[in-house]
Protein backbone atom coordinates (compact mmCIF):
# COMPACT_ATOMS: atom_id res chain seq x y z
CA UNK A 1 0.00 0.00 0.00
CA UNK A 2 2.90 2.57 0.83
CA UNK A 3 5.53 3.29 -1.44
CA UNK A 4 7.41 5.63 0.26
CA UNK A 5 11.29 5.84 0.10
CA UNK A 6 13.36 7.21 2.97
CA UNK A 7 12.77 7.10 6.36
CA UNK A 8 9.73 9.02 7.44
CA UNK A 9 6.11 9.20 5.85
CA UNK A 10 3.27 12.01 5.61
CA UNK A 11 1.73 10.73 8.78
CA UNK A 12 5.04 11.14 10.99
CA UNK A 13 4.06 15.00 11.42
CA UNK A 14 7.60 15.77 9.57
CA UNK A 15 7.72 17.60 6.21
CA UNK A 16 9.70 15.79 3.66
CA UNK A 17 12.20 17.89 1.80
CA UNK A 18 12.90 17.95 -1.65
CA UNK A 19 14.15 20.24 -4.33
CA UNK A 20 10.17 21.24 -5.13
CA UNK A 21 9.69 22.45 -1.52
CA UNK A 22 13.08 23.47 0.22
CA UNK A 23 12.71 27.00 -0.50
CA UNK A 24 9.15 27.87 0.91
CA UNK A 25 9.69 25.36 3.77
CA UNK A 26 12.88 26.65 5.23
CA UNK A 27 12.99 30.42 3.82
CA UNK A 28 10.98 33.52 5.07
CA UNK A 29 8.71 31.14 6.81
CA UNK A 30 6.78 32.17 10.29
CA UNK A 31 7.84 29.71 11.74
CA UNK A 32 11.36 28.46 12.95
CA UNK A 33 12.00 24.74 11.40
CA UNK A 34 14.86 22.37 12.61
CA UNK A 35 15.89 20.02 9.72
CA UNK A 36 17.52 16.77 9.56
CA UNK A 37 19.80 15.80 7.17
CA UNK A 38 20.14 12.00 6.63
CA UNK A 39 21.20 9.32 4.55
CA UNK A 40 18.96 6.14 4.27
CA UNK A 41 22.20 3.57 4.33
CA UNK A 42 23.29 4.65 7.73
CA UNK A 43 22.79 3.04 10.65
CA UNK A 44 23.19 6.07 12.53
CA UNK A 45 20.06 8.01 11.10
CA UNK A 46 18.07 4.38 10.88
CA UNK A 47 18.78 4.66 14.70
CA UNK A 48 18.14 8.07 15.16
CA UNK A 49 14.55 8.17 13.05
CA UNK A 50 12.71 6.31 15.92
CA UNK A 51 13.41 9.52 18.02
CA UNK A 52 12.79 11.89 15.31
CA UNK A 53 9.27 10.70 14.97
CA UNK A 54 9.04 10.72 18.75
CA UNK A 55 9.97 14.42 18.86
CA UNK A 56 7.30 15.15 16.30
CA UNK A 57 4.75 13.66 18.27
CA UNK A 58 6.06 15.41 21.62
CA UNK A 59 6.08 18.58 20.26
CA UNK A 60 2.93 18.38 17.65
CA UNK A 61 1.21 21.26 19.73
CA UNK A 62 4.07 23.79 18.60
CA UNK A 63 3.89 23.37 14.91
CA UNK A 64 3.16 27.51 14.02
CA UNK A 65 5.97 28.44 15.87
CA UNK A 66 8.53 25.35 15.05
CA UNK A 67 8.06 22.68 12.69
CA UNK A 68 10.24 19.80 12.30
CA UNK A 69 11.22 18.66 8.55
CA UNK A 70 13.93 15.94 7.04
CA UNK A 71 15.46 14.94 3.63
CA UNK A 72 17.10 11.61 2.98
CA UNK A 73 20.48 12.91 0.98
CA UNK A 74 21.13 9.42 0.21
CA UNK A 75 18.21 10.14 -3.09
CA UNK A 76 19.73 11.61 -6.17
CA UNK A 77 17.47 13.85 -6.64
CA UNK A 78 18.03 15.82 -3.53
CA UNK A 79 21.44 15.56 -3.50
CA UNK A 80 22.10 19.33 -4.42
CA UNK A 81 20.05 20.58 -2.14
CA UNK A 82 22.30 18.59 1.08
CA UNK A 83 25.40 19.50 -1.09
CA UNK A 84 24.30 23.59 -0.84
CA UNK A 85 23.44 23.42 2.64
CA UNK A 86 27.15 22.10 3.20
CA UNK A 87 26.18 18.40 4.58
CA UNK A 88 28.65 16.18 4.57
CA UNK A 89 27.81 13.70 7.38
CA UNK A 90 24.97 12.31 8.42
CA UNK A 91 22.60 12.64 10.32
CA UNK A 92 22.89 16.34 10.47
CA UNK A 93 20.56 18.90 12.19
CA UNK A 94 20.28 22.31 10.91
CA UNK A 95 17.83 25.02 13.00
CA UNK A 96 16.48 27.94 10.27
CA UNK A 97 15.35 30.52 12.77
CA UNK A 98 11.65 32.41 11.53
CA UNK A 99 12.13 34.30 8.24
CA UNK A 100 15.53 32.65 7.25
CA UNK A 101 16.96 34.69 4.01
CA UNK A 102 17.98 33.05 1.03
CA UNK A 103 21.52 33.33 1.66
CA UNK A 104 21.09 31.09 5.40
CA UNK A 105 22.44 28.05 5.25
CA UNK A 106 21.07 27.09 8.72
CA UNK A 107 22.41 26.82 12.22
CA UNK A 108 24.02 23.51 12.36
CA UNK A 109 23.65 21.96 15.71
CA UNK A 110 26.85 20.10 16.49
CA UNK A 111 27.01 17.06 19.07
CA UNK A 112 22.98 17.28 19.34
CA UNK A 113 21.04 14.59 21.89
CA UNK A 114 19.65 11.59 21.01
CA UNK A 115 16.71 11.77 23.15
CA UNK A 116 13.52 13.48 23.04
CA UNK A 117 13.81 15.60 26.11
CA UNK A 118 17.18 16.65 25.28
CA UNK A 119 15.82 17.55 21.69
CA UNK A 120 13.27 19.79 23.04
CA UNK A 121 15.23 21.26 25.46
CA UNK A 122 17.63 22.58 22.50
CA UNK A 123 14.89 23.20 20.75
CA UNK A 124 13.28 26.34 23.25
CA UNK A 125 16.93 27.27 23.32
CA UNK A 126 17.25 27.75 19.44
CA UNK A 127 14.02 29.62 19.75
CA UNK A 128 14.73 31.75 22.53
CA UNK A 129 18.08 33.16 20.06
CA UNK A 130 15.35 35.05 17.99
CA UNK A 131 16.03 38.60 18.64
CA UNK A 132 14.21 40.77 16.04
CA UNK A 133 12.35 38.55 13.85
CA UNK A 134 10.41 36.36 16.70
CA UNK A 135 8.06 33.59 15.33
CA UNK A 136 4.39 35.45 15.38
CA UNK A 137 2.79 32.64 16.48
CA UNK A 138 5.48 31.95 19.42
CA UNK A 139 4.27 33.18 22.52
CA UNK A 140 6.68 35.33 25.32
CA UNK A 141 8.61 32.14 26.72
CA UNK A 142 10.78 34.58 29.43
CA UNK A 143 10.09 34.97 32.68
CA UNK A 144 7.29 37.17 33.99
CA UNK A 145 7.83 39.47 36.39
CA UNK A 146 5.32 41.03 39.09
CA UNK A 147 4.46 43.64 37.18
CA UNK A 148 3.73 41.92 34.01
CA UNK A 149 1.35 40.21 35.75
CA UNK A 150 -0.17 42.66 37.50
CA UNK A 151 -0.88 44.86 34.18
CA UNK A 152 -1.36 41.18 32.54
CA UNK A 153 -5.45 41.26 31.90
CA UNK A 154 -5.20 45.22 30.76
CA UNK A 155 -2.99 44.16 27.61
CA UNK A 156 -3.90 40.74 26.83
CA UNK A 157 -7.15 39.83 25.67
CA UNK A 158 -7.81 36.57 27.67
CA UNK A 159 -9.48 35.06 30.63
CA UNK A 160 -7.10 32.89 32.06
CA UNK A 161 -3.57 33.49 33.25
CA UNK A 162 -1.67 30.05 33.81
CA UNK A 163 1.75 30.97 36.05
CA UNK A 164 4.46 27.89 36.36
CA UNK A 165 6.65 28.53 38.74
CA UNK A 166 10.00 26.86 38.49
CA UNK A 167 13.47 27.30 38.91
CA UNK A 168 15.71 28.65 36.65
CA UNK A 169 17.01 25.61 34.53
CA UNK A 170 13.59 24.14 34.28
CA UNK A 171 12.08 23.97 31.12
CA UNK A 172 9.07 22.82 32.02
CA UNK A 173 6.99 26.22 32.23
CA UNK A 174 8.21 26.77 28.63
CA UNK A 175 7.33 23.60 27.15
CA UNK A 176 3.56 24.14 29.02
CA UNK A 177 3.24 27.66 27.31
CA UNK A 178 4.00 25.84 23.88
CA UNK A 179 1.75 23.30 24.29
CA UNK A 180 -1.24 25.47 25.11
CA UNK A 181 0.30 27.56 21.78
CA UNK A 182 -2.90 26.35 19.72
CA UNK A 183 -5.49 27.15 21.97
CA UNK A 184 -7.61 30.02 23.24
CA UNK A 185 -8.27 32.16 26.22
CA UNK A 186 -5.56 31.23 28.09
CA UNK A 187 -1.95 32.39 28.56
CA UNK A 188 0.86 30.53 30.06
CA UNK A 189 3.73 32.39 31.29
CA UNK A 190 6.90 30.96 33.87
CA UNK A 191 7.78 32.85 36.95
CA UNK A 192 10.73 31.66 38.82
CA UNK A 193 10.97 30.81 42.30
CA UNK A 194 13.36 34.12 42.76
CA UNK A 195 10.60 36.35 42.35
CA UNK A 196 9.93 36.29 45.86
CA UNK A 197 7.04 38.43 46.52
CA UNK A 198 4.97 36.56 43.67
CA UNK A 199 5.98 33.46 45.72
CA UNK A 200 4.60 34.33 49.25
CA UNK A 201 0.99 36.32 46.91
CA UNK A 202 0.30 32.93 45.65
CA UNK A 203 1.75 30.81 48.19
CA UNK A 204 3.97 28.68 46.37
CA UNK A 205 5.91 26.03 47.93
CA UNK A 206 6.53 23.44 45.35
CA UNK A 207 8.63 24.05 42.35
CA UNK A 208 7.45 23.75 39.59
CA UNK A 209 3.79 24.13 40.78
CA UNK A 210 1.22 25.63 38.52
CA UNK A 211 -1.41 28.56 39.49
CA UNK A 212 -4.23 30.06 37.61
CA UNK A 213 -4.69 33.95 37.67
CA UNK A 214 -7.89 35.36 36.37
CA UNK A 215 -9.18 38.76 35.66
CA UNK A 216 -11.56 38.98 38.80
CA UNK A 217 -7.58 38.43 40.37
CA UNK A 218 -8.86 35.36 42.16
CA UNK A 219 -5.64 32.58 42.26
CA UNK A 220 -6.28 28.90 42.19
CA UNK A 221 -3.83 25.77 42.04
CA UNK A 222 -3.84 23.86 38.99
CA UNK A 223 -4.92 20.38 40.51
CA UNK A 224 -2.86 18.12 38.44
CA UNK A 225 -1.97 14.05 39.85
CA UNK A 226 1.62 14.75 39.23
CA UNK A 227 3.73 18.41 38.57
CA UNK A 228 5.06 17.68 35.41
CA UNK A 229 4.76 19.28 31.92
CA UNK A 230 2.38 16.76 30.49
CA UNK A 231 -0.04 16.60 33.77
CA UNK A 232 0.05 20.37 33.53
CA UNK A 233 -0.74 20.60 29.47
CA UNK A 234 -3.36 18.51 29.30
CA UNK A 235 -5.24 20.18 32.65
CA UNK A 236 -4.70 23.36 30.65
CA UNK A 237 -6.12 22.51 27.71
CA UNK A 238 -9.31 20.40 29.05
CA UNK A 239 -9.91 23.94 31.24
CA UNK A 240 -14.06 24.82 30.37
CA UNK A 241 -13.75 27.88 28.34
CA UNK A 242 -9.98 26.84 27.03
CA UNK A 243 -10.76 25.91 23.29
CA UNK A 244 -8.48 25.07 20.41
CA UNK A 245 -8.23 28.07 17.98
CA UNK A 246 -10.59 27.61 15.59
CA UNK A 247 -12.79 25.42 16.99
CA UNK A 248 -15.72 27.35 18.87
CA UNK A 249 -16.85 25.64 21.99
CA UNK A 250 -20.60 25.38 21.27
CA UNK A 251 -22.71 24.11 24.15
CA UNK A 252 -24.25 20.86 23.47
CA UNK A 253 -27.63 21.66 23.90
CA UNK A 254 -27.45 24.44 21.53
CA UNK A 255 -25.91 22.17 19.16
CA UNK A 256 -28.33 19.63 19.05
CA UNK A 257 -31.20 22.13 19.20
CA UNK A 258 -29.92 23.50 15.71
CA UNK A 259 -29.08 20.32 14.22
CA UNK A 260 -31.17 17.68 12.13
CA UNK A 261 -30.24 14.75 14.33
CA UNK A 262 -32.45 12.57 15.62
CA UNK A 263 -32.79 12.12 19.30
CA UNK A 264 -29.79 12.88 21.60
CA UNK A 265 -28.72 9.43 23.84
CA UNK A 266 -27.40 10.73 27.35
CA UNK A 267 -24.40 8.36 28.14
CA UNK A 268 -21.25 7.93 30.05
CA UNK A 269 -18.48 9.16 28.24
CA UNK A 270 -16.29 6.53 30.18
CA UNK A 271 -18.08 3.66 29.37
CA UNK A 272 -18.13 1.13 26.06
CA UNK A 273 -22.28 0.84 24.71
CA UNK A 274 -23.03 -2.70 23.28
CA UNK A 275 -25.20 -0.19 20.78
CA UNK A 276 -21.88 0.90 19.51
CA UNK A 277 -20.62 -1.99 18.76
CA UNK A 278 -24.03 -3.84 17.24
CA UNK A 279 -24.35 -0.55 15.19
CA UNK A 280 -20.84 -1.43 14.28
CA UNK A 281 -21.55 -4.51 12.82
CA UNK A 282 -24.04 -3.89 11.02
CA UNK A 283 -22.40 -0.92 9.56
CA UNK A 284 -19.98 -2.86 8.24
CA UNK A 285 -21.32 -5.95 6.98
CA UNK A 286 -24.68 -4.28 5.41
CA UNK A 287 -23.06 -1.00 4.37
CA UNK A 288 -19.68 -0.68 3.94
CA UNK A 289 -19.12 -4.66 2.28
CA UNK A 290 -22.14 -3.83 0.10
CA UNK A 291 -20.15 -1.41 -2.00
CA UNK A 292 -18.38 -5.01 -3.07
CA UNK A 293 -20.55 -7.15 -5.46
CA UNK A 294 -18.24 -9.32 -5.73
CA UNK A 295 -15.06 -10.54 -3.07
CA UNK A 296 -12.28 -12.67 -3.99
CA UNK A 297 -8.74 -13.44 -3.47
CA UNK A 298 -7.31 -11.56 -0.72
CA UNK A 299 -10.31 -9.69 0.03
CA UNK A 300 -12.43 -12.94 0.42
CA UNK A 301 -9.06 -13.87 2.70
CA UNK A 302 -9.81 -10.98 4.48
CA UNK A 303 -13.63 -11.41 4.79
CA UNK A 304 -12.86 -14.70 6.28
CA UNK A 305 -10.65 -13.92 9.01
CA UNK A 306 -12.85 -10.73 10.43
CA UNK A 307 -16.07 -12.78 10.30
CA UNK A 308 -13.87 -15.79 12.17
CA UNK A 309 -12.73 -13.03 14.69
CA UNK A 310 -16.08 -11.62 15.45
CA UNK A 311 -17.40 -15.24 15.42
CA UNK A 312 -15.04 -16.23 17.98
CA UNK A 313 -14.78 -13.25 20.35
CA UNK A 314 -17.60 -10.95 19.47
CA UNK A 315 -19.02 -10.66 23.27
CA UNK A 316 -22.75 -9.75 22.13
CA UNK A 317 -26.23 -11.32 23.14
CA UNK A 318 -26.91 -14.86 22.37
CA UNK A 319 -28.79 -14.16 19.31
CA UNK A 320 -25.79 -11.78 17.72
CA UNK A 321 -23.06 -14.15 18.35
CA UNK A 322 -25.60 -17.04 16.79
CA UNK A 323 -26.21 -15.22 13.64
CA UNK A 324 -22.18 -14.35 13.66
CA UNK A 325 -21.42 -17.96 13.57
CA UNK A 326 -23.88 -18.53 11.24
CA UNK A 327 -22.42 -16.61 8.59
CA UNK A 328 -18.86 -17.68 9.46
CA UNK A 329 -19.56 -21.64 8.67
CA UNK A 330 -21.25 -20.50 5.89
CA UNK A 331 -18.42 -18.76 4.88
CA UNK A 332 -16.11 -21.16 5.72
CA UNK A 333 -17.34 -24.05 3.76
CA UNK A 334 -17.24 -21.36 0.35
CA UNK A 335 -14.30 -23.03 -1.21
CA UNK A 336 -14.44 -20.94 -4.57
CA UNK A 337 -12.31 -18.52 -5.48
CA UNK A 338 -15.38 -15.62 -5.19
CA UNK A 339 -18.45 -15.25 -3.42
CA UNK A 340 -20.99 -12.62 -4.33
CA UNK A 341 -21.92 -10.00 -1.86
CA UNK A 342 -25.75 -10.72 -2.19
CA UNK A 343 -25.34 -14.19 -0.95
CA UNK A 344 -23.77 -13.26 2.01
CA UNK A 345 -26.34 -11.32 2.66
CA UNK A 346 -28.58 -13.46 2.26
CA UNK A 347 -27.08 -15.66 4.93
CA UNK A 348 -26.89 -12.28 6.94
CA UNK A 349 -30.21 -11.34 6.67
CA UNK A 350 -32.13 -15.14 7.06
CA UNK A 351 -30.12 -16.09 10.44
CA UNK A 352 -33.17 -16.44 11.85
CA UNK A 353 -35.18 -18.87 9.74
CA UNK A 354 -32.83 -21.80 11.48
CA UNK A 355 -32.81 -20.37 15.02
CA UNK A 356 -33.02 -16.96 16.76
CA UNK A 357 -29.98 -15.57 15.19
CA UNK A 358 -30.20 -12.23 14.47
CA UNK A 359 -28.02 -9.19 13.44
CA UNK A 360 -30.34 -5.90 14.41
CA UNK A 361 -30.51 -3.87 11.66
CA UNK A 362 -29.63 0.23 11.58
CA UNK A 363 -27.38 1.97 13.91
CA UNK A 364 -27.53 3.29 17.07
CA UNK A 365 -24.77 5.25 18.11
CA UNK A 366 -24.62 6.17 22.07
CA UNK A 367 -21.06 6.25 23.48
CA UNK A 368 -19.97 7.06 19.49
CA UNK A 369 -22.40 10.02 18.81
CA UNK A 370 -21.04 12.91 17.39
CA UNK A 371 -22.29 16.25 18.36
CA UNK A 372 -23.01 16.62 14.36
CA UNK A 373 -23.79 14.03 12.32
CA UNK A 374 -20.51 14.12 10.50
CA UNK A 375 -18.53 13.38 13.43
CA UNK A 376 -17.49 10.15 15.11
CA UNK A 377 -20.15 7.43 14.66
CA UNK A 378 -18.30 4.25 12.86
CA UNK A 379 -15.10 4.97 12.62
CA UNK A 380 -15.18 5.50 16.56
CA UNK A 381 -17.36 2.24 16.88
CA UNK A 382 -14.96 0.38 14.71
CA UNK A 383 -11.65 1.46 16.90
CA UNK A 384 -13.57 -0.07 20.22
CA UNK A 385 -15.30 -3.02 18.83
CA UNK A 386 -11.15 -4.21 18.11
CA UNK A 387 -10.13 -3.23 21.64
CA UNK A 388 -12.73 -5.23 22.76
CA UNK A 389 -11.59 -7.79 20.89
CA UNK A 390 -8.39 -7.94 21.60
CA UNK A 391 -9.31 -7.83 25.33
CA UNK A 392 -11.53 -10.47 24.67
CA UNK A 393 -9.01 -13.29 22.44
CA UNK A 394 -6.99 -11.90 25.89
CA UNK A 395 -9.16 -13.52 28.04
CA UNK A 396 -10.10 -16.54 26.40
CA UNK A 397 -6.23 -17.38 25.58
CA UNK A 398 -6.58 -18.49 22.12
CA UNK A 399 -2.92 -19.46 21.28
CA UNK A 400 -2.25 -16.97 18.23
CA UNK A 401 -1.39 -13.31 19.33
CA UNK A 402 -1.70 -11.83 16.02
CA UNK A 403 -5.20 -13.01 15.20
CA UNK A 404 -7.19 -10.10 15.98
CA UNK A 405 -4.74 -7.61 14.91
CA UNK A 406 -4.41 -9.61 11.42
CA UNK A 407 -7.94 -9.65 11.04
CA UNK A 408 -8.12 -5.63 11.39
CA UNK A 409 -5.72 -5.31 9.30
CA UNK A 410 -6.96 -7.40 6.43
CA UNK A 411 -10.30 -5.86 7.04
CA UNK A 412 -9.07 -2.22 7.07
CA UNK A 413 -7.08 -2.75 4.25
CA UNK A 414 -9.41 -4.81 1.59
CA UNK A 415 -13.01 -2.84 2.93
CA UNK A 416 -12.23 0.25 5.10
CA UNK A 417 -13.80 2.72 3.45
CA UNK A 418 -11.80 5.67 4.50
CA UNK A 419 -8.63 4.99 2.21
CA UNK A 420 -5.63 7.44 3.70
CA UNK A 421 -7.12 5.70 7.15
CA UNK A 422 -6.32 2.20 5.84
CA UNK A 423 -3.01 3.35 4.38
CA UNK A 424 -1.59 4.85 7.46
CA UNK A 425 -3.12 1.84 9.39
CA UNK A 426 -0.85 -0.03 7.33
CA UNK A 427 1.85 1.61 7.70
CA UNK A 428 1.57 1.47 11.03
CA UNK A 429 0.92 -2.23 10.68
CA UNK A 430 4.35 -2.96 8.43
CA UNK A 431 6.17 -1.11 11.15
CA UNK A 432 5.46 -3.31 14.36
CA UNK A 433 2.73 -5.63 13.97
CA UNK A 434 5.09 -8.67 13.62
CA UNK A 435 6.71 -7.76 17.03
CA UNK A 436 3.72 -8.82 18.79
CA UNK A 437 4.25 -12.22 20.63
CA UNK A 438 1.82 -11.85 23.29
CA UNK A 439 -2.30 -11.73 23.84
CA UNK A 440 -1.53 -9.02 26.03
CA UNK A 441 1.36 -7.17 23.68
CA UNK A 442 -1.74 -7.23 21.06
CA UNK A 443 -4.12 -5.28 23.85
CA UNK A 444 -1.19 -3.05 24.17
CA UNK A 445 -0.42 -2.58 20.45
CA UNK A 446 -3.74 -1.08 19.47
CA UNK A 447 -3.65 0.94 22.54
CA UNK A 448 -0.47 2.48 21.60
CA UNK A 449 -1.23 2.64 18.10
CA UNK A 450 -4.70 4.26 18.10
CA UNK A 451 -3.19 6.80 20.44
CA UNK A 452 -0.61 7.36 17.35
CA UNK A 453 -3.45 8.62 15.28
CA UNK A 454 -5.12 10.14 17.92
CA UNK A 455 -2.37 12.47 17.95
CA UNK A 456 -1.98 12.99 14.61
CA UNK A 457 -5.53 13.79 14.34
CA UNK A 458 -5.44 16.41 17.27
CA UNK A 459 -7.09 19.80 15.93
CA UNK A 460 -7.66 18.63 12.67
CA UNK A 461 -11.40 19.49 10.88
CA UNK A 462 -12.43 15.81 11.53
CA UNK A 463 -12.19 16.67 15.45
CA UNK A 464 -15.64 16.83 17.01
CA UNK A 465 -14.73 19.94 19.54
CA UNK A 466 -16.49 18.10 21.91
CA UNK A 467 -14.56 14.63 22.03
CA UNK A 468 -11.06 16.54 21.51
CA UNK A 469 -8.29 13.92 20.40
CA UNK A 470 -6.47 12.87 23.42
CA UNK A 471 -3.41 10.29 24.21
CA UNK A 472 -5.78 8.29 26.04
CA UNK A 473 -6.47 7.46 28.85
CA UNK A 474 -6.96 10.38 30.95
CA UNK A 475 -4.87 10.80 34.02
CA UNK A 476 -8.52 11.09 35.70
CA UNK A 477 -9.71 7.84 33.71
CA UNK A 478 -6.49 6.01 35.15
CA UNK A 479 -4.11 7.78 37.39
CA UNK A 480 -1.82 4.82 37.97
CA UNK A 481 -1.67 4.37 33.99
CA UNK A 482 0.28 7.66 34.10
CA UNK A 483 3.91 7.56 35.72
CA UNK A 484 7.00 10.25 35.78
CA UNK A 485 10.60 9.22 34.93
CA UNK A 486 13.57 10.51 36.93
CA UNK A 487 13.97 13.06 34.07
CA UNK A 488 10.43 14.54 34.70
CA UNK A 489 8.97 13.31 31.66
CA UNK A 490 5.68 11.49 31.59
CA UNK A 491 5.76 7.86 31.04
CA UNK A 492 3.05 5.15 30.62
CA UNK A 493 2.90 2.28 33.26
CA UNK A 494 1.99 -0.19 30.61
CA UNK A 495 1.12 -2.92 33.24
CA UNK A 496 -1.19 -0.51 34.45
CA UNK A 497 -2.60 0.08 31.26
CA UNK A 498 -3.14 -3.56 30.10
CA UNK A 499 -5.47 -3.69 33.52
CA UNK A 500 -7.26 -1.04 32.66
CA UNK A 501 -7.75 -2.03 28.90
CA UNK A 502 -8.98 -5.77 30.50
CA UNK A 503 -11.34 -4.01 32.40
CA UNK A 504 -12.84 -1.27 30.06
CA UNK A 505 -13.26 -3.01 27.33
CA UNK A 506 -14.16 -6.50 29.19
CA UNK A 507 -17.47 -7.91 28.46
CA UNK A 508 -18.77 -7.59 32.05
CA UNK A 509 -18.38 -3.84 31.65
CA UNK A 510 -20.05 -3.24 28.45
CA UNK A 511 -23.51 -1.50 29.09
CA UNK A 512 -26.21 -2.83 27.58
CA UNK A 513 -28.73 0.57 27.68
CA UNK A 514 -30.75 1.57 24.56
CA UNK A 515 -30.32 -1.83 22.37
CA UNK A 516 -33.01 -2.42 19.74
P1 LIG B 1 -11.89 7.55 18.30
O1 LIG B 1 -10.45 7.84 18.05
O2 LIG B 1 -12.65 6.92 17.21
O3 LIG B 1 -11.96 6.61 19.59
C1 LIG B 1 -13.16 5.99 20.00
C2 LIG B 1 -13.15 5.82 21.49
O4 LIG B 1 -12.10 4.93 21.86
C3 LIG B 1 -12.83 7.11 22.26
O5 LIG B 1 -14.00 7.83 22.50
C4 LIG B 1 -12.22 6.58 23.54
O6 LIG B 1 -13.23 6.20 24.45
C5 LIG B 1 -11.50 5.34 23.10
N1 LIG B 1 -10.08 5.56 22.83
C6 LIG B 1 -9.45 6.68 22.41
N2 LIG B 1 -8.13 6.45 22.30
C7 LIG B 1 -7.93 5.17 22.63
C8 LIG B 1 -6.77 4.36 22.73
N3 LIG B 1 -5.57 4.82 22.45
N4 LIG B 1 -6.93 3.08 23.11
C9 LIG B 1 -8.15 2.58 23.42
N5 LIG B 1 -9.28 3.31 23.36
C10 LIG B 1 -9.16 4.59 22.98
N6 LIG B 1 -9.26 9.60 10.72
C11 LIG B 1 -8.53 10.47 10.00
O7 LIG B 1 -8.95 11.62 9.85
N7 LIG B 1 -7.31 10.12 9.49
C12 LIG B 1 -6.80 8.87 9.66
O8 LIG B 1 -5.72 8.55 9.18
C13 LIG B 1 -7.57 7.92 10.38
N8 LIG B 1 -7.14 6.63 10.53
C14 LIG B 1 -7.97 5.72 11.11
C15 LIG B 1 -7.59 4.37 11.15
C16 LIG B 1 -8.44 3.42 11.68
C17 LIG B 1 -8.03 1.98 11.70
C18 LIG B 1 -9.70 3.82 12.22
C19 LIG B 1 -10.63 2.79 12.80
C20 LIG B 1 -10.08 5.14 12.19
C21 LIG B 1 -9.24 6.10 11.63
N9 LIG B 1 -9.60 7.45 11.56
C22 LIG B 1 -8.82 8.35 10.91
C23 LIG B 1 -10.80 7.92 12.29
C24 LIG B 1 -10.39 8.47 13.65
O9 LIG B 1 -9.35 7.70 14.25
C25 LIG B 1 -11.54 8.48 14.64
O10 LIG B 1 -12.09 7.20 14.72
C26 LIG B 1 -12.65 9.45 14.28
O11 LIG B 1 -12.11 10.74 14.06
C27 LIG B 1 -13.69 9.53 15.42
O12 LIG B 1 -13.03 9.97 16.59
P2 LIG B 1 -13.59 9.83 18.05
O13 LIG B 1 -13.49 11.14 18.73
O14 LIG B 1 -14.93 9.23 18.05
O15 LIG B 1 -12.59 8.84 18.82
Amino acid sequence: LIAEAGLYTASDQIIILSPKNVDSVLLNSTAAVLVEFYATWCGHCVAFSPTWKNLARDIKEWKPAVDLAAIDCADESNRKVCTNFGITGFPSLKFFPAYSSSESRGLELRGFPRDVRGLRHYIIDKLEMHNEAWPPACPPLETASEAEIDNFFQINNVKLLALVFESKDSYVGREVTLDLLQYENIAVRRVLDTETSLVSRFGVTDFPSCYLYNSSRHISRLKVLKEARTFYSYALQSLPGVVRTGKPQIPITDLLKNSTLQEWRKFNKTRVYMSDLESALHYSLRVELSGHTSISGNDLTALKKYINVLAKYFPGRPSVKSALKTVDSWLQQQKGTEIKYSDFRDVLDNTAQTSDAVLPEGVQWVGCQGSQSHYRGYPCAFWTLFHVLTVQAKEMGFPDPQEVLQAMRGYVSSFFGCRPCATHFEAMAQESMDHVTSLSAAVLWLWSRHNRVNNRLAGELSEDPHFPKIQWPSPELCPSCHGLKKTGEHHWDQKEVLTFLRHYFSSAHILMDYLQ
